[in-house]
């Protein structure tokens, strides 16, 4: 657990399958700084599980966190984190696995429908699910 710096992506022509539009803050600011290593895993996961991942948040301005009732310290502020909508069950096994085998990825939480990952080290390496 320690801090980290923002590394943003800065060249969007090397992230295959995601676009700067889609991980941007949805309140319409247009904060769009994440993290280079969030996409490199999530286009990884994306190419080698060849699923569907829908980006559902990415990154979160302060007033659009606290709009969606999002954590006070969260990671999607930072540009550190994603959630995508998965629908299928085995498909959310899968992404899950994959995502567990990254050493960058320090959480992981399943929801009903889609999966948020993070690399926040200031957080302990996890696992959960939300209620
Ligand atoms: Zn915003």
């Amino acid at each position: 657990m320690s801090k980290q710096y923002l590394m943003p992506v800065k060249d969007w022509g090397k992230v295959r399958y995601f676009s700067k539009q889609e991980i941007a803050c949805k309140c319409g600011c247009q904060a769009a700084d994440i993290d280079a290593r969030v996409m490199y895993v999530a286009d990884i996961v994306r190419a080698y599980t060849r699923l569907p991942m829908v980006i559902t948040s990415g990154v979160r301005c302060a007033a659009h966190n606290k709009a969606v009732g999002g954590a006070k310290d969260s990671a999607h502020v930072q540009g550190f984190a994603l959630d995508i909508q998965v629908n299928d069950a085995v498909h959310r096994r899968l992404i899950r696995h994959a995502l567990s085998l990254f050493g960058d990825v320090i959480g992981i939480g399943q929801g009903e429908n889609f999966i948020h990952f993070d690399i926040d080290t200031k957080k302990p390496k996890r696992e959960w699910l939300y209620k």
